[in-house]
């Protein structure tokens, strides 16, 4: 069945055509890594997890690359102000290095925690220098370069396309309707690939190079590792909505003025996790990380089955409320689960569990289209006629192969409430007693609440009664 993704590069549906037969080459944006990432930061890992997910499970093989990015971010977008990484180091007493292992150590915890598979090749810029040395001299090389005394800048002018990922309105930039904050800059759009170091600062991370001592611009790190891992030309390569206008629009230029050639078939951006209608960021201090999650006493899974519900282009307001809710209706899907898994029992109707593969492959296939997907596996567990809970049971894991829940791995003792469990603590002290009438009386009240308790060889079992 065919895959269609909505390219941002043409914003529409495309139907997904690899380079290469059966092989998909991927590159997604990752973390710049001087403070903890964010539930907006992870909605961009969910996604790209789930798009890989959906591409192996159509028989491709992928080669996913990720980024760190542990120096060239700097405080502005405007290839101003100062490194995050050396400015939290300086902050904190600590050298750069430790600050980019500490938070790289954190947030590969956190995608643990929601089950997101690690990138087959994970890059940092700090060890790809000497390739972006090289794609700077391959882009000056053609003619697209400039001096300042601040560095080397890409010339956006001498590029006719500049833009064409955003339908940035170059002229009307170009007019000067923005106000230019560094007065060397040719055009407001230019852009640093090379920054020499300060001369009445000492960095703490810099590099000899062909123009100078200093360090590279934060867009060259993508194209340069992209490049050097996948080829000039990749299948597809995500991020936010955010990196649209500057950062990849910078990284088309890098690498379609070094090669001549389309550096990006599928343009893929995840929408923002918003709060209160704005984007989750760190400037504004809306955010929540994975570790306020927990203290909460909230499943991180709940944050991944929350993310699914949604179609990963759209805004998604992230409030205690929703996630809590998520966290309610994952368990109820748990338990549900582990009575299918129990029960096996029915007739089978091959033809019904053919329709719906056949539909949930339709849902994931049409841009990654969870929520429909999500609504589906709901619906199967509802399905009253001609499936059987063995059958059931099994689709529910394949379709988790997508969804990346754990479903089979589900242990009850995790997803009864407190009640539930003081009670079953109560009847087990009461047996031990031999206090059988106050134990046959919870067995009861648990019954009536909706559990069935049943004592083996191998200790108690509970099940939740179908009701
Ligand atoms: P950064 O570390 O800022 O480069 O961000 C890493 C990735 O997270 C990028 O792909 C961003 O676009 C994405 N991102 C950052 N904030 C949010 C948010 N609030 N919602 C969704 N994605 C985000
Ligand atoms: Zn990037």
């Amino acid at each position: 069945m065919k895959i269609e993704l909505f390219n941002t590069m043409g914003r529409k549906k495309q139907e997904f055509k690899s380079i290469m037969p059966g092989e998909v080459r991927l590159y997604a944006c990752g973390p710049t890594v001087y403070d903890y990432a964010h539930i907006g930061h992870f909605r961009a890992y969910v996604f790209v997890d789930t798009l890989v997910k959906i591409l192996e499970y159509n028989k491709f093989k992928v080669k996913h690359v990720m980024n760190i990015t542990d120096v060239g971010h700097l405080t502005d977008d405007a290839d101003q102000g100062e490194d995050k990484v050396e400015k939290k180091a300086r902050k904190e007493g600590k050298s750069a290095w430790e600050i980019a292992d500490y938070y790289t150590e954190d947030f590969f915890d956190a995608m643990e925690k929601l089950n997101v598979k690690t990138p087959d090749i994970v890059c940092k810029a700090t060890d790809h220098i000497q390739d972006m040395i090289n794609l700077v001299k391959d882009i000056e090389k053609n003619g697209y370069t400039y001096e300042t005394s601040d560095g080397i800048y890409f010339d956006t002018s001498q590029l006719n396309d500049y833009g064409k990922l955003a339908g940035l309105d170059i002229e009307g930039l170009r007019e000067g309707a923005r106000v230019n904050v560094n007065p060397e800059k040719k055009h407001p759009t230019d852009f640093a690939l090379w920054k020499f170091s300060p001369n009445n600062k000492k960095r703490q991370m810099e590099w000899d190079s062909p123009w100078g001592k200093g360090f590279p611009g934060w867009h060259i790190e993508c194209t340069a590792m992209s490049m050097r891992y996948l080829g000039e030309t990749l299948d597809i390569h995500t991020g936010g909505i955010d990196h649209i206008p500057v950062h990849h629009t910078n990284e088309i230029a890098q690498a379609e003025s070094a090669t001549g050639k389309r550096y990006v078939n599928y343009w893929l951006h995840n929408n923002f996790i918003t709060v209160n209608g704005e984007k989750m960021s760190k400037s504004k201090g809306n955010f929540h990380t994975m570790k306020d999650i927990e203290n909460r006493g909230i499943d991180p899974m709940a944050v991944r089955y929350l993310f699914l519900t949604a179609n990963y282009r759209t805004q998604l307001n992230f409030t205690w409320k929703s996630v809590k809710a998520a966290e309610k209706t994952l368990d109820t899907l748990r338990e549900h689960v582990k009575i299918l898994q129990e029960e096996k029992k029915g007739g089978t109707n091959l033809e019904k569990v053919r329709k719906y593969k056949n539909q949930f492959l339709a849902y994931i296939n049409d841009d990654l289209n969870t929520p429909e997907a999500i609504s589906l596996m709901w619906k199967l567990i509802r399905e009253e006629k001609g499936i059987n809970s063995e059958e059931k049971y099994k689709l529910i894991l394949e379709f988790d192969k997508i969804f990346g829940l754990n479903l089979d791995k589900i242990e009850i003792g995790k997803i009864l409430s407190i009640e539930i469990k003081k009670l079953i603590k109560e009847r087990q002290t009461a047996r031990k007693n031999k206090n059988y009438e106050r134990a046959d009386e919870i067995r009861d009240e648990l019954k009536k609440m909706g559990y069935e308790i049943q004592d083996t060889k191998k200790g108690i079992k509970v099940r939740r009664i179908n009701s």
